[in-house]
């Protein structure tokens, strides 16, 4: 046995029994536990008998790289640094993948190589559902059919979690990446039989090839999540190849996400702009909607159209919530010294519906200020009940005893059935934009309109018409009940200054 440089260990040995499952091995990227104790065992024989028996044979648990027949012996070269296998799918990892594509790269520079990264859709549900140890043997099954793949040379690893990746090389067109993806997708086609029952399953899957890549192994696998990120964004294509684009905008959003949490900590470059809000009877400004913005030092001002979804995957809304609380807790009692008595309403996402400890952190937000929680009123989309339903009525009856008064935004935009309106402890319901726009041109829209302020108002509840920008959708409104409404007519949101101004000039 010898050893060179780069951690290459040869064993020669003259079992020549072994040959034909070294050759089968060489074959397929996995060696099973009971393989690897007959060759473990046959190798510990050949090592006694041999001068320099100084190595353990360990490594061969693991990988079995190459072979080659020598007169009657068998050479195993095993490469140290493929020693790492998974033990739940018997798969090799990362690390291998990427030497894996090094050595293509630099064999055959000028091949077609590309990289499926399969992802399963709600795994984790999975494993909720039949338990982590049948949801290893699914992995494991789901490893031995995508190690029948042989349409190219390919190599399949593992890389954590419910993720795989088949890297293949050799191909005859970049199109053909589509064919590896489209037999991965296949290969989900039977369901895993369990002892808990069948389960079906589904892969989402990004793609990547080398011609989009820096020529680093690394930055295929790294386009191919990106690509997978796409994937599993769009219900419609479980499938993406990476375009460059695409990298753009995760370089983007990457760098945004970090600079937000810096202006979070900082409480710098974020301010609390108000938007007014007017009762339709005595046509007085009864309330102001708080909307964050963000100066951001480079770009300027960025829509909270943009950063407020990314506030919200990355869970950073959190922290967007205390500060807006925390700042309007600073300006009401400006705003109170200038005349205004109405509440200002602040934005709630789903993710703070999520907080096992919301009102206690509303209520200890604003302790120490002027302001009480009668002053606020919270504005919450339909989006946010979707998941639990009765947690979210809980909730919002805590809010409501704390004393807040509470919205909800964007009505009709989403998950509307009157059978929920009807167990919410809302006071107002804001009549999502969308409907306002036809208003002054469309019976149609106006029948719609006045059927859901009925609705509404049948149940208690105060409307208000969000984007009002026309005077005359504003006398529409008022002659089908609607009770307040929000929108450019009134004024653009505005920061504390223009708002000051503006609110002196009301008088
Ligand atoms: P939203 O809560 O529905 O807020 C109303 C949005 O419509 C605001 O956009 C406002 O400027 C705009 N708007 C008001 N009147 C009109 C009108 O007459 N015409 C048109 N075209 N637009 C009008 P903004 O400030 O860009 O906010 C966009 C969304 O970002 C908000 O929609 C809300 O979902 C979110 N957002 C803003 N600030 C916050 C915040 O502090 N916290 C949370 N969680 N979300 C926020
Ligand atoms: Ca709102
Ligand atoms: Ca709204």
């Amino acid at each position: 046995m010898q050893s060179d440089s780069t951690g290459i260990w040869y064993f020669e040995c003259q079992a020549a029994e072994l040959e034909s499952y070294l050759l089968s091995l060489q074959r397929r990227s996995v060696i099973y536990p009971d393989e690897c104790e007959f060759l473990i065992q046959h190798l510990n024989e050949l090592q006694t008998t041999s001068d320099q028996n100084t190595h353990g044979v360990a490594p061969l648990c693991h990988r079995c790289v190459t072979l080659i027949q020598k007169d009657d012996l068998v050479e195993i070269i095993v490469n140290r640094e493929h020693e790492k296998i998974d033990h739940v799918t018997q798969l090799p990892l990362r690390v291998s993948l990427l030497r894996q594509i090094e050595i293509w790269y630099q064999k055959r520079p000028n091949a077609i190589t590309g990289i499926c990264l399969a992802e399963l859709d709600g795994f984790s549900n999975i494993n909720d559902t039949v338990g982590h140890a049948t949801g290893d043997l699914i992995l494991f099954e789901i490893a031995r059919r995508l190690e029948k793949y042989k349409n190219h040379e390919f190599k399949l690893v593992r890389l954590h979690g419910d993720e795989f990746a088949l890297a293949v090389t050799n191909m005859g067109s970049h199109e053909e990446i589509w064919d590896v993806s489209k037999w991965i997708g296949d290969q989900f086609d039977a369901p895993f039989n369990t002892q808990k029952g069948a389960v079906f399953l589904t892969p989402s899957i990004g793609m990547s090839l080398n011609i989009n890549t820096n020529g680093e192994p690394v930055s295929l696998l790294e386009c191919a999540y990106i690509a997978l990120n796409h994937a599993k964004g769009d219900p419609l294509a479980r499938e993406k190849l990476f375009n460059p684009q695409q990298e753009k905008n995760l370089t983007r959003q990457v760098l945004l996400e970090s600079q937000l949490n810096q202006a979070l900590d900082d409480e710098t470059d974020l301010e609390i702009w108000y938007q007014p809000k007017q009762t339709l009877d005595n046509m007085q400004i009864s309330g102001m909607e708080a909307l964050i913005r963000w100066r951001h030092p480079v770009d300027g001002l960025i829509s909270p159209g943009e950063f407020i979804p990314l506030a919200e995957r990355t869970g950073l809304i959190c922290e967007v919530t205390d500060f807006v609380v925390k700042q309007v807790a600073k300006d009401l009692p400006v705003l109170r010294k200038q005349g205004f008595n109405g509440k200002v309403s602040i934005n709630i996402s789903a993710n703070d519906f999520l907080r096992p400890n919301l009102v206690q952190a509303m209520l200890d937000l604003i302790a120490e200020s002027d302001i009480t929680t009668a002053d606020i009123e919270l504005e919450i989309t339909e989006g946010a009940f979707i998941s639990d339903f009765n947690h979210c009525i809980l909730l919002l009856n805590s809010l409501k005893e704390a004393g807040f008064a509470l919205s909800i935004d964007d009505f009709g935009t989403g998950y509307s059935s009157l059978s929920y309106l009807t167990k919410l402890p809302v006071d107002t319901v804001k009549i999502d934009m969308s409907f306002v726009r036809e208003l002054a041109a469309s019976t149609q829209a106006r029948k719609i309109y006045k059927g859901m302020i009925d609705i509404c108002k049948a149940l208690d509840f105060n409307v208000l018409a969000e984007g009002v920008d026309h005077d005359d959708q504003r006398t529409v409104l008022k002659s089908i009940g609607c009770d307040s409404i929000q929108g450019y007519l009134l004024s653009k949101p505005l920061g504390l200054e223009k708002l000051l101004d503006y609110l002196s000039s009301q008088d």
